[in-house]
């Protein structure tokens, strides 16, 4: 066993507050690192140590190990925690962190190897028994092999990254003639997001529930599950609303799906907390669709509704601990869902809006966390993922879930930027979401409803009354100076716009 006592977090934003949060309550100092476009990041200015690692684009800070090692010998951390995304499930880093004797908070450098390559896991999982989503055994490397491979699938098919992640690389394909453009796309895709063109190819599965498990797993052969989350309202196959327990499961099944998750963690001897991901068919009939060997976006949700403290439990596990519980003292209390806040316009193809923050509320009260880094005055870089917060919904049951939910969000204003806020507003009062009744096409099923250009957008109007403000301030001046003025009639024009501020 080996005691942390500093941890350095090798990520940004919301999910690096997140883990210093529970650094802070198990009296462990946390370090930030940070890259020029986050020096004034809400992350920088938490953590007990901050240090600067370079310049904005990704490649060279987040993801520059050699610099990051560096500042974790320098500031003597005993371990690092990568979070989600940048280098969390990248085998060499885990290696790397080893190598240098520094504890990686995440499971072994091998594991991560075999589960971040697609076609290896699906392998892996055949062997073990545990049904995988129809499709080939290996990579299709050549238009032959592709279309050799789905004459015996049938369609429709789906062609995907063997190292894929975020939803790319992946083409679905439902003719015969869409064949070649989208086996040639989802390769130089895949080569241009992931540096590996292999793709490999799976049945399309028609109307699917993403639902994964949660896994817990020490080094002392002890695994759990905490139970699923409903991960099926997505955009351009991205989660942006995630609910537990899922209303598509019945208590049998979650049973079932929960027994074969943990032999899935056992298969591949894993430690740390993971999630299995499966695609549930409209009978019911689940497939195993990728293991996430590092902490979901979604983990809070799992954290609402058993009461276990998911980063506290990595970091106990890579202390070298056991777990302090076994399945049967785990449940599900009451229902919980998150809504991902985007710096985005959904009604302008999800355009990601960066900028400045004017002004910022963020709901309180009962059942309601917050999980974000964006303050007023705060300008959000363009360099990397528009997810400015989390907003996570704790109720008795789903219909209190669902009406806190639209309370929250409602009390929710965001202004300087566009976000999804309203988007989410509009899929809480969706009879189909009301009703538990939805698959991953949820959004393209009910776009006349969800994506609307007419309502007034709080956004706009102050963004229009700062610039206004700013305006006036400006001509008094120029009236001081010159005694008279002239109008810019762009702004006049817009002035009855405010009346219902
Ligand atoms: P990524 O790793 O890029 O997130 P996943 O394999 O986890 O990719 O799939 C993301 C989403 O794409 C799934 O949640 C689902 O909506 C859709 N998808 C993936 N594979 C299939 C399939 N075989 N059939 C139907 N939908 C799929």
């Amino acid at each position: 066993m080996k005691q942390i006592n500093k941890i350095l977090i090798a990520n940004r934003g919301e999910i690096a507050i997140r883990i210093m949060r529970t650094c802070r309550e198990m009296e462990i100092l946390s370090v930030a690192v940070f890259s020029e476009a986050d020096r004034t990041s809400l992350h920088v200015r938490y953590a007990d140590e901050a240090y600067y690692i370079g310049k904005a684009p990704s490649a060279e800070s987040y993801l520059n190990m050699e610099k990051i090692i560096e500042v974790a010998h320098t500031c003597h951390a005993d371990a690092i925690h990568p979070g989600y995304g940048f280098l969390s499930e990248n085998a060499s880093f885990a290696a790397r962190c080893q190598a240098e004797g520094i504890l990686f908070i995440g499971p072994s450098a091998e594991v991560i190897d075999r589960m971040g390559d697609k076609i290896k896991a699906r392998e892996v999982m055949s062997k073990a028994g545990i049904p995988v989503v129809p499709g080939t055994a290996g990579s299709i490397s050549t238009e032959g092999e592709a279309l050799q491979a789905i004459g015996e699938i049938g369609f429709p098919v789906i062609i995907k990254a063997s190292s894929g992640g975020g939803g790319k690389g992946m083409r679905l394909v439902h003719e015969e003639t869409e064949i070649l453009p989208a086996f040639r796309s989802a390769q130089s895709e895949a080569m241009e997001a992931f540096g590996n063109s292999a793709v490999y190819i799976e049945k399309y599965i028609s109307s699917p529930h993403h639902i994964e498990f949660q896994i817990l797993s020490d080094n002392h052969g002890h695994t759990v599950h905490l139970f699923e989350r409903e991960c099926s309202i997505q955009r351009r196959h991205q989660k942006i609303i995630e609910e537990t327990p899922s209303p598509q499961l019945t208590p049998a099944l979650r049973e079932e799906m929960g027994n074969v998750a943990v032999a899935a963690a056992r298969a591949v001897k894993y430690t740390g907390a993971g999630t299995i991901e499966f695609l549930v068919d409209s009978n019911r009939k689940y497939y195993f669709l990728e293991m996430n060997t590092r902490l979901q976006v979604e983990h809070p949700i799992t954290e609402r509704v058993t009461g276990v403290d998911i980063v506290k439990q990595q970091i106990k596990i890579a202390e070298g601990m056991e777990l302090e519980f076994q399945q049967d003292q785990l449940a599900i209390r009451g229902h919980s869902i998150e809504c991902r806040i985007y710096a985005e316009d959904p009604d302008n193809n999800f355009m990601p809006c960066a900028g400045k923050i004017y002004k910022i509320t963020e709901p309180l009260g009962l059942g309601v966390r917050t999980d974000g880094y964006v303050y007023e005055g705060y300008e959000i870089p363009i360099h990397y993922d528009p997810m400015i917060s989390k907003l996570v919904i704790w109720g008795a049951t789903r219909d209190e879930s669902i009406r806190r939910m639209r309370r929250a969000l409602y009390e929710y204003k965001i202004t300087g930027v566009k976000t999804s806020i309203k988007l989410l507003e509009r899929i809480m009062n969706q009879p189909g979401f009301i009703a538990g009744k939805y698959d991953t096409h949820f959004i393209k099923n009910n776009q006349e409803q969800l994506f609307r250009n007419d309502e007034p957008d709080d956004c706009d109007d102050m963004v229009f009354i700062a610039a206004y403000i700013d305006y006036l301030s400006k001509l008094s001046l120029y009236q001081d100076n010159h005694k008279e003025f002239v109008p810019a009639q762009s702004l006049w024009k817009k002035i009855p716009y405010i009346h219902h501020f």
